[in-house]
């Protein structure tokens, strides 16, 4: 039986995973070069970096299984740890989601629609790829980019020169600029035995890049029923184990996929409070082979990102309590700008009552909050 669970990466995600498997019975060993991870309070944390091989020893020995939180770590490091123990999400998803290019090439193979899109690894190939695709299109580097970073949005002939001044050193991936109605993402698991649980498709909204607001259930059955039958592609193709994430755009009723995250996802967060079992306890269900709990949602949810500094109001609410179905997760990370710091999850059984409690605390939140609300609840 699996007692403790490794984790490469001790940031927000590890440590929404700890707290959930706590509870489970479990322990949670971190590796993470920063000292100050917000993780570790939950469980022993190696201080180390990617490439130290003693301290991965050391985490494969004392960990029964390893999982991680994020998809940029090292090949040399998952090849390492694969060797020693058990280790899921297998490499093979961890390795295609970590080149835009591989990944996508592997979504059209499986009969995944996405946005048309070509490699750049010099100038005559943008040249090439903007006369292929069509103006606007989107550069991105191939590897290591998140959060909108390593991007760069291409409108005019003009802009090709400076896209590639910033972009250039790496190699890149130009996709077709979707003019999407709504971004949505679906979060499923999957377990030893291949069987599969899929959450409520979720409305997500973007700025700058980085994910804003998240509201679930937010579809019809239809929509749900085609975003299931895309990500289930994905996860037999790599008979997957553990929760993946996949993004997606919504163009008049069609869905065209963006990228797949191999692990639990900021858009299913409001799993926490609005459904039956979250993303990380069934992704911990999952990789210690534990049969999976039912994602139906209990509540209607919208979550909110806080970034940079948690608002003074969030502690007062959550000393005073005032405002029922609002649930406050402080990452105890130190503020910095632009950094997802926590986020506050508002659950509702009605609509009515959903759109009156959030429009409530986006108030409180501030201006960003009410405009990103109001659109999101637009449609
Ligand atoms: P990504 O890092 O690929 O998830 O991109 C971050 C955000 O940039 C997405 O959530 C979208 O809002 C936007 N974006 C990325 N690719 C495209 C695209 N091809 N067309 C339009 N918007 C995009």
């Amino acid at each position: 039986m699996i007692k403790t669970v490794g984790i490469l990466g001790a940031g927000q995600l590890a440590r929404m995973l700890a707290q959930a498997g706590r509870p489970m019975g479990l322990k949670f060993i971190f590796l993470d070069p920063a000292e100050d991870s917000c993780a570790a309070e939950f469980g022993q944390h190696i201080c180390a970096d990617w490439d130290d091989e003693v301290a991965l020893r050391q985490l494969a020995q004392l960990a029964d299984v390893v999982t991680f939180e994020f998809e940029n770590v090292p090949d040399s490091t998952a090849k390492l740890i694969e060797s020693l123990c058990p280790m899921y999400p297998p490499t093979r998803a961890l390795f295609r989601s970590q080149d835009r290019i591989r990944e996508k090439f592997m979504m059209q193979e499986l009969g995944i629609p996405v946005a048309p899109f070509q490699a750049v690894s010099s100038r005559p190939d943008l040249i090439a790829a903007v006369e292929k695709i069509g103006l606007p299109c989107v550069l991105k580097t191939r590897r290591f980019g998140y959060d909108g970073k390593g991007q760069f949005v291409l409108r005019f002939e003009e802009d090709m020169e400076r896209a590639w001044q910033e972009l250039g050193d790496h190699q890149l991936i130009c996709e077709r600029f979707v003019r999407f109605d709504i971004e949505c993402s679906i979060i499923a698991a999957r377990g030893k035995d291949g069987e599969t649980v899929f959450w409520p498709l979720t409305h997500n909204l973007h700025r700058d890049g980085i994910l804003s607001i998240s509201r679930a259930p937010a579809f019809d059955q239809a929509l749900q029923a085609k975003a299931e039958a895309l990500v289930l592609r994905l996860l037999d193709h790599l008979d997957y184990r553990g929760v993946m994430a996949l993004e997606l755009f919504l163009k008049d009723g069609e869905l065209l996929a963006n990228e797949f995250a191999p692990r639990v996802h900021n858009s299913g967060h409001w799993t926490i409070d609005g459904a039956q079992t979250s993303q990380f306890e069934n992704h911990l269900r999952a990789v210690c082979g534990l049969t999976l709990g039912s994602t139906q949602n209990s509540f209607r949810t919208l979550m909110f990102n806080l970034l940079g500094e948690m608002p003074e109001y969030a502690r007062q609410s959550a000393e005073q309590q005032s405002i029922p179905g609002v649930h406050w997760n402080d990452y105890q990370k130190s503020p910095r700008d632009g950094r997802k710091i926590g986020h506050v999850t508002v659950c509702a059984e009605s609509e009515t009552g959903l759109r009156a409690k959030a429009a409530q605390l986006a108030a409180e939140l501030g201006v960003a909050a009410e405009l990103n609300l109001a659109a999101v609840l637009k449609n």
